[in-house]
């Protein structure tokens, strides 16, 4: 993928968004491979050489990455920090690289930290749940320990004061620790089996782009319908609300003579649109969509 520096940023950023730190440590699988969309992954791969990215589209990969390197250094005799585990099942090794294992008398409390944002937060976080699940399957398999909780250190990237003021469902504090349920062991090793089947039949299905799994509503980020309040003669929205029955309350706090009224904005599938996915333009899902014909 060719990285690119349009708005002239210290060359520095441009080598470290250059640099390559995701490693899958010798393993056929890495963990966030294979509960990322099969489809996303082949077209990647297929397309890699012919990808182009801005460096300053990169910001929270490299800060990313950049916290990684700074939680290692935060060190506390109870907690393991950046450990990379390797297990294997059915013959395919698969591998992972865990943010944080807290050690206590009754076992390991694994945590992640994610950066996020304030909408996202409020979704329900399947892949997460897998990925933390997984990562305490191989906690079980390659140390042989006990774990007693998975969990995510959100950190949020657009939080805001004024609406945590005013939104009870708003995150209150710009970090937030999630608990996740942890699964029994047999349910991982189940869903395990079934995402690499996925990925497997995906590689065979690679040169027929049509055959790959389609990406799903939720692997797509299907962001609901939104309701923004304006008023008459402005741009900017006074707020943007998730349903119709938020943006009348807010209305009826609002001056008559400024003319407010609510924009209807319809959803959208924010990954493809927003290209997150780096492969767009020659995914036949997403162009089919944009041509008004059926998925
Ligand atoms: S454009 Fe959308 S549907 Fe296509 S690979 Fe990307 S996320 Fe999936």
């Amino acid at each position: 993928m060719k990285v690119t520096n349009k708005h002239n940023v210290p060359e520095t950023l441009v080598s470290l968004a250059r640099t390559d730190y995701y490693s899958k440590g010798g393993a056929d699988y890495s963990v966030t491979e294979i509960i990322s969309p099969p489809r996303i992954q082949r077209l990647r791969a297929k397309h890699w050489d012919d990808m182009e990215q801005d460096v300053s589209d990169m910001l929270w990969q490299l800060l990313g990455s950049a916290l990684h390197v700074v939680a290692e250094r935060g060190n506390h005799p109870d907690y393991i920090t950046e450990e990379r585990l390797n297990a294997e099942i059915d013959g395919v090794r698969l591998s992972g690289a865990i943010d944080i294992q807290r050690v206590t008398p009754e076992g390991i409390l694994i945590t992640d930290y994610k950066f996020t944002s304030a909408w996202a937060l409020r979704q329900d976080k399947p892949d997460w749940e897998a990925q933390q699940n997984i990562y305490a399957w191989l906690v079980n398999k390659a140390k042989g320990k006990q774990v007693i909780g998975v969990q995510i250190c959100a950190l949020i990237r657009d939080w805001s004061r004024r609406e945590a003021s005013v939104k009870p469902d708003y995150p209150q504090a710009p970090i937030q620790v999630i608990d996740l349920p942890l699964w029994p062991l047999h349910k991982t090793e189940h869903y395990i089996r079934d995402r690499l089947e996925l990925h497997r039949t995906s590689k065979v299905a690679a040169d027929w782009e049509e055959d790959l799994p389609q990406c799903t509503d939720e692997e797509r980020w299907l962001r609901g319908a939104s309701f923004a309040v304006m008023k008459t003669g402005k741009k900017r929205a006074i707020r943007v609300c998730e349903t119709k029955e938020e943006a009348n309350q807010i209305m009826g706090t609002l001056q008559v003579e400024d003319k407010p009224y609510i924009e209807e904005r319809p959803g959208e599938a924010v990954r493809c649109v927003n290209d997150f996915c780096g492969v767009a333009k020659w995914c036949s899902q997403y162009q089919k969509e944009l041509k008004g014909e059926s998925k």
